[in-house]
């Protein structure tokens, strides 16, 4: 894989779409993010606690961390004092340790609700009825160091991209059903994966997350 090559090509194609592109940089070694951010990349996505611990002080400091995948209530203090967006709050109960924990390291942490959107089961994300009854509530808005930036979500895996289509387009009518609700004026939508982040960018994304496409296949290790 050319990194380099990649990165241009794709942070043309979302920037042309108005929005910005996460490396997902989880299961790459340090060596391969640095020549991520040689070819200009600062945002780089992990989706482990641990992992982004370790690799973080292993690079330079101005990269901006995202966590983009499931966050355990205590492992929040080990991102909170450098992590830059969590993408998957998805309960009041991480929403308030996060607050609290960004609170004692005096910060205020951008933070996404994650939304279940895909056809598949899945134990994470909130159902969209209960993000619109849970928003209505004013709970988030009183938590003064968590600043809730907009909606994340994953689209099914299929080859069907009128599904696909479908489903991000219902992410950005529920973020302004959230809006509405909240009285909040959140903007930021993170949908689009390697598969799909064209599809997503048409429908709105402003943050796609994008590993395979840039660094090739996570379990090839010859690459
Ligand atoms: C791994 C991962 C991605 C990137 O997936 P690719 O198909 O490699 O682009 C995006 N979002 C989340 C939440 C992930 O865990």
């Amino acid at each position: 894989m050319d990194i380099k090559r990649n990165i241009e090509t794709i942070t043309a194609k979302v920037e042309a779409g108005g929005a910005r592109l996460i490396a997902v940089s989880k299961t790459q070694p340090v060596a391969r993010i640095k020549e991520a951010y040689d070819a200009g990349q600062r945002i780089f996505g992990e989706n482990k606690v641990q992992e982004m611990v370790e690799k973080h002080p292993q690079l330079p400091s101005d990269i901006s961390w995202h966590l983009i995948g499931h966050l355990q209530t205590n492992k929040v203090k080990l991102i909170v004092p450098f992590v830059s967006m969590i993408h998957a709050v998805d309960s009041d109960r991480l929403a308030e340790e996060i607050n609290k924990q960004a609170a004692r390291v005096g910060r205020v942490v951008d933070c996404l609700l994650q939304v279940h959107i895909a056809q598949e089961e899945s134990k994470f994300g909130f159902a969209p009825n209960e993000l619109i009854e849970w928003m209505s509530t004013e709970k988030v808005q009183a938590l003064k160091n968590i600043a809730v930036r907009g909606l994340m979500g994953m689209a099914t895996l299929t080859e069907d991209a009128a599904q696909v289509r479908k489903e991000f387009n219902g992410l950005r009518k529920l973020l302004e059903q959230v809006n509405q609700v909240s009285g909040l004026t959140m903007n930021e939508l993170s949908m689009g994966m390697s598969s799909d982040y064209e599809i997503a960018l048409e429908e709105g994304s402003t943050l796609v997350r994008v590993g395979t496409a840039i660094f090739g296949d996570r379990n090839n290790k010859q690459q």
